[in-house]
């Protein structure tokens, strides 16, 4: 059995296909597979998409959204997860974070705002005793900070690309690492080394579909001018996703899947009363 940690099954690039999509993943081993929100409209989709695919959710509002995000949207979310308490397909609270890559995000102004964004997010998530899923991008050392300074029940540092430091004060902290696409690609030699050198029960594995596709789906921008499509990564693809990281690290499929998805348990919870 596998688990997708992070899915965005409800982006419009699944509009066309979307219960298709869910289906492949499933007849290629995926049983479950978490789908964290980026903003306040999507919520009830987020939930209506995980009930009728037997997968679980998370609530948030995400870095790159923040810009458009209105201050009582984080009301709004204590409202939605205080109304979600009895549901256990809510796991986590997410997808929410700092975003220091994307220049439009790294203003003075908006480096505060999405500071305290994820501040109020992290109180949230103490408050209601979930655990957080986090959008790391240039910014482990402030996510520390801000976890440090209020203290939540562990969770996940998604698409983590970090130093070895980093991820062991993450660890540290109650966190597994996600891991995906990315370290396919050869050159990705940091990550891979990292993806290596990790305790296995640190690891766990995700697709981040539709983004990050993966070395077998990338389309390079000559590719891509040459009218070739960016292919569309899907939550089907994690046992190859997997099996990349399996032989990096001499384990077999079974023992990886096994190992990563008590991993998710671990640091979800709440995911246990689903695959139970
Ligand atoms: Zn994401």
């Amino acid at each position: 059995m596998w688990i997708d940690t992070h899915c965005h099954l409800d982006a419009p690039e699944f509009d066309a296909d979307r219960d298709a999509v869910r289906q492949q993943a499933r007849a290629a081993g995926v049983d479950r597979c978490v789908l964290p929100a980026v903003q306040r409209r999507d919520w009830p989709g987020v939930q209506a998409l995980a009930s009728r695919h037997g997968d679980g959710y998370a609530l948030g509002i995400h870095p790159l959204y923040v810009p458009a995000a209105q201050d009582e949207d984080l009301q709004a979310l204590d409202v939605a997860l205080t109304q979600s308490r009895g549901d256990p397909r809510l796991l986590a609270v997410g997808e929410i974070g700092l975003d220091f890559f994307v220049p439009a995000l790294c203003t003075p102004p908006m480096r505060e705002r999405q500071w305290r964004f994820y501040l109020a997010q992290l109180q949230l998530a103490r408050q209601h005793g979930l655990p957080v899923i986090l959008h790391v991008r240039r910014s482990a050392d402030l996510l520390l900070k801000g976890l440090r300074q209020i203290g939540v029940a562990g969770g996940i540092a998604h698409a983590f690309n970090g130093s070895a430091q980093q991820a062991r004060a993450f660890v540290d902290l109650g966190f597994a690492l996600g891991f995906g696409g990315a370290m396919s690609f050869e050159r990705a030699t940091a990550l891979r080394r990292l993806a290596c050198s990790l305790p296995t029960d640190a690891l766990v594995l995700e697709t981040d579909a539709p983004d990050i596709p993966p070395q077998w789906l990338y389309r390079s921008a000559a590719d891509r001018a040459a009218g070739a499509p960016q292919g569309r990564n899907s939550p089907a693809e994690l046992p190859r996703i997997a099996q990349v990281l399996a032989t990096l690290r001499g384990l077999d499929a079974p023992a990886l899947a096994q190992a990563t998805t008590a991993n998710a348990l671990r640091v979800l919870p709440r995911l246990q009363a689903l695959v139970a």
